[in-house]
């Protein structure tokens, strides 16, 4: 089966800023950020999105949600707080089929401003 683009990243097949890897996920810049920081956490297993997730995937999920905090103190966005999103499917905007974890901040995500 055909590579998914993350797994191109992950593989270092297409070039990316990796921020963090290890035997189940890597995380890289988005190449075009929302925010001062806007990284992308994704597993290794090209899992298509969270609907296609089984308890089988238990743990690679809970290592991912441990990694957001992981990441967040090393980039220096846990004190000032963060989003984090995770897109599936078209209506909810998913545009790479492989399952990731935005994790956004360095700017204030409140709305209305305030
Ligand atoms: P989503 O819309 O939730 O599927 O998010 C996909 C994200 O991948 C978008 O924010 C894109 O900007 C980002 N993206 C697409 N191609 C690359 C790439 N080559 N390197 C880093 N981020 C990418």
């Amino acid at each position: 089966m055909e590579k998914t683009l993350f797994q191109k990243i992950a593989d270092k097949e297409i070039p990316s800023d990796m921020v963090y890897e290890d035997e189940m996920c890597v995380a890289f810049r988005d190449i075009s950020p929302s925010a001062p920081v806007h990284i992308l956490l994704v597993p290794r297993k090209p899992l298509r999105d969270i609907t296609c997730a089984t308890a089988e995937d238990a743990a690679l999920l809970s290592h991912l949600m441990l990694k957001v905090g992981d990441i967040a103190r090393a980039v220096g966005i846990a004190e000032s707080g963060f989003r984090t999103v995770l897109n599936t499917g078209e209506d909810g905007g998913q545009t790479v089929p492989h399952l990731h974890i935005h994790i956004i901040g360095g700017r204030s995500m409140q709305w209305p401003p305030g």
